[in-house]
């Protein structure tokens, strides 16, 4: 076991009192070089150190009113009035900087950056972008190629997506293969609602050569095969995930199986997933294992699955299966078993969520690309059980 080092407790007071006395001192020093500054920046100031955006938002106005030279006190009052939801007021501030001063052109550039941000949060992308495709140069390239590409993934244009990550990722040396695999993805789904299936395979093929481990690929792939009725190569497609990403199995498990089921070779399916949850233990194999054994092999064998699960990794869906099973084969005291597994089912209620690794977004159903914050294959492949605080 490592021991814990007690000395590390008196740094974090240490590091308190050194920013205090830092903040302190920052602030003298700005009383007294910037004696033009007025009372009302100073409460600015107070309001934000105490997270009071509104009461900060209101005096940054009253202090641009009185002191109206400083192009940094107008930035700060802009960004205020966006992170506080105040778009329309922005967005006027900052075109009237941009109509009534005299600026360089750096202060120009910056200005319009601002802009840019307004309009992209109020949902007028297309001012956004006219101003990103004229800033896209020097210190605001990838700035504004990383804002353009956030504006047409919302705007669902695909091809400009690819080429703005292309060109992403040749300035700032970050991957941006996952998200150009899912752009081709999407571009395929689109084809896919239009019967277009030589296009859709031509788009999905482009993933994988974007990104080998596309699975969302070889999942639609292996949905065109199934459609086209060629049930083997559709199966091959699925059976691939295993070396991409085996943690995304249980989203093809009841694919296998009733392409299998199909063919009359529900045996053959129920074996490969059986094997799949021996070795990666996925909970979601197990859900779709049990579901068909119960239907297909009937109760006794579905209930000899959930003792097994149940003793090696005890839980209450596991224990309701169980009364589940009993309660399809025992007639004596079937009541009992039903009010038992009924009880059970109740108290578990459904709490199964896929939750986003990058911002915590709770969904009742897998996603690809996250609804709240847009970002691509964060949230997990197989739902958390959580208990909601309500
Ligand atoms: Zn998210």
């Amino acid at each position: 076991m490592v021991e814990f080092e007690f000395w590390w407790l008196l740094v974090i007071p240490f590091f308190f009192g050194l920013g205090w006395f830092a903040a302190r001192i920052d602030i003298r020093q700005i009383i007294s070089e910037n004696t033009d500054f007025p009372v009302a920046y100073f409460k600015g100031l107070h309001y934000l150190t105490t997270n009071q955006y509104k009461k900060a938002t209101e005096a940054f106005s009253d202090a641009v009113k009185i002191n109206n030279n400083s192009i940094e006190l107008h930035f700060a009052l802009g960004n205020l009035l966006r992170r506080t939801g105040q778009i329309d007021r922005a967005i006027n501030l900052h075109n009237e900087i941009l109509e009534s001063r005299e600026l360089t052109e750096n202060q120009q550039d910056s200005v319009k950056a601002e802009l840019a941000q307004d309009y992209f949060k109020a949902g007028l992308y297309d001012r956004s972008e006219e101003l990103l495709l004229n800033l896209k140069k020097g210190k605001y390239y990838q700035y504004s190629l990383g804002t353009l590409l956030q504006i047409y993934e919302r705007q669902r244009d695909w091809s400009k997506a690819i080429s703005t990550a292309l060109e992403l990722e040749k300035s700032s040396g970050i991957s941006f293969r996952k998200n150009i695999s899912h752009f081709n993805c999407e571009i395929a789904t689109e084809h896919l609602l239009n019967n277009n299936f030589v296009e859709a395979k031509d788009a999905l093929e482009n993933a994988l050569n974007e990104h080998k481990n596309c699975v969302r690929a070889n999942i639609l792939l292996g949905d065109i095969a199934d459609n086209q009725g060629n049930f083997e190569d559709a199966i091959t497609f699925w059976k691939k995930i295993e070396y991409q990403k085996p943690e995304y199995l249980g989203l093809v498990s009841s694919k296998i199986l009733n392409t299998y089921h199909r063919q009359n070779k529900i045996n053959d399916g129920l074996s490969i997933i059986s094997r799949y949850f021996d070795i990666y233990k996925l909970k979601t194999l197990l859900n779709v294992f049990y579901e068909t054994v119960i239907q297909n092999e009937g109760a006794v064998e579905a209930e000899k699955i959930a003792r097994n699960e149940l003793i090696q990794r005890p839980s209450l869906a596991a224990l309701e299966r169980l009364f589940q099973a009993k309660a399809m084969r025992n007639s004596n005291e079937l009541e009992n078993i039903e009010l038992i597994q009924q009880t059970l089912k109740n108290a578990i209620g459904n709490r199964k969520f896929y939750i986003c690794n990058e911002c915590g977004f709770k969904a009742r159903q897998f996603h690809w690309q996250c609804p709240a914050c847009n970002s691509w294959e964060t949230l997990p492949s197989e739902p958390t059980d959580i208990i909601l605080d309500e």
